[in-house]
């Protein structure tokens, strides 16, 4: 039997119509800027997020350095949540190739005005320059939490008082507008950059994008091509991404679904403990030893991630239904 796949939202794979979209689709050299489904791509994206202008890039950790890299200076700070992608999971990109460091505010992912206030720097040479502000929504190391909305309005207030730009780091975005019916364009709203990936709940295979204004953008295009991210005929992904942003925004609702329905079905299983309600496709859990009931779902047909010592993460996705959620939350219980 083929495994049930929860570690992420990233292991789907494209579907016919995707690839039918990618095989037909027109292409140049988008170096050239001369890819017209690569263009369309990105425009697309600008329109879906309010801003002037897009750029593709292959991932989005090339998606959130770049726009780091366009926006600050060796020894400046830039802040960020606790166990934000763009600090903890991008192997130290940011120190590396902008020279930035960062300065953690708030618990647990989500910050408030008040802790960013509390991270800006003093404008003394003793201390880091504070530039940026990197936001996360939803919040994937919290097990996909979304920021709530008054809260991102507060802090882009704040941050925009003390002149320091904003950063979204929106690998999630369309969760969080599927979750609150809050468009992706208002979540976006008072930042200088936003990405997204398409290569996630989206469902596409690879890709993000960043959107800002014009200006910006051309400084992240600089940064992309250091970065050695320019693309040829990449139409073909853009393909699929259009294809993404047309049938997978719609989608996401359903993941958000089973993942209430596969924390409904373990809630009170002996062994294991949910350590929040889902607020959209993941579910956080945890139990007596996440190596141990990480090996033992696996050997029953169901793949989770074990995110530390005891804590276990499922994400739902395109490629499981509620059977196989109903499946897999049987096979888990046994496992704990
Ligand atoms: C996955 C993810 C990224 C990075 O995307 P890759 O395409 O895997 O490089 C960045 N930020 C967040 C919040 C993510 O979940």
């Amino acid at each position: 039997m083929r495994p049930i796949d929860l570690r992420s939202d990233t292991v789907t794979r494209p579907g016919a119509a995707m690839r039918e979209a990618m095989a037909k689709a027109e292409v140049g050299d988008d170096v050239y800027g001369e890819d017209p489904t690569v263009n369309r791509l990105q425009e697309m994206a600008a329109e879906r997020l309010g801003k002037q202008a897009a750029l593709l890039v292959p991932s989005g950790t090339m998606a959130n350095q770049a726009a780091l890299r366009a926006q600050t200076q060796p020894g400046d700070a830039a802040i960020a949540g606790e166990g934000a992608h763009v600090q903890l999971y991008e192997s130290a990109a940011a120190a590396a190739i902008s020279g930035v460091q960062f300065t953690t505010a708030g618990r647990g992912g989500l910050f408030t005005a008040s802790d960013v206030e509390s991270c800006v720097y003093p404008s003394d040479s003793h201390y880091p320059r504070t530039r940026i502000v990197c936001l996360e929504n939803t919040h994937n190391r919290s097990g996909g939490r979304v920021f709530p909305f008054d809260e991102v309005r507060a802090i882009v207030e704040t941050a925009s008082a003390r002149g320091l730009a904003l950063h979204l780091d929106g690998a999630r975005l369309f969760n969080a507008e599927a979750a609150t019916g809050i468009p992706a364009a208002r979540w976006a709203e008072g930042f200088d950059s936003v990405s997204f990936c398409l290569s996630k709940g989206l469902g596409a295979p690879v890709g993000s994008l960043v959107a800002g204004s014009s200006e910006l953008i051309g400084r992240v295009h600089r940064a992309r091509k250091m970065l050695g991210g320019g693309m040829r005929q990449a139409g073909i992904l853009a393909a699929a991404g259009i294809y993404a942003l047309d049938h997978g925004v719609a989608r996401l609702e359903q993941d958000h679904r089973n993942a209430r329905r596969l924390a409904d079905a373990l809630r009170g299983a002996d062994g294991i403990e949910l350590l929040a309600e889902p607020e959209t496709n993941m579910v956080l859990l945890r139990v007596a030893d996440a190596e141990a009931f990480v090996s033992r779902a696996a050997r029953g047909g169901v793949r989770v991630g074990a995110m530390g010592p005891k804590d276990v993460r499922a994400v739902t996705h395109l490629d499981v239904t509620s059977d196989d959620i109903d499946a897999a939350a049987e096979i888990l219980r046994t496992a704990a």
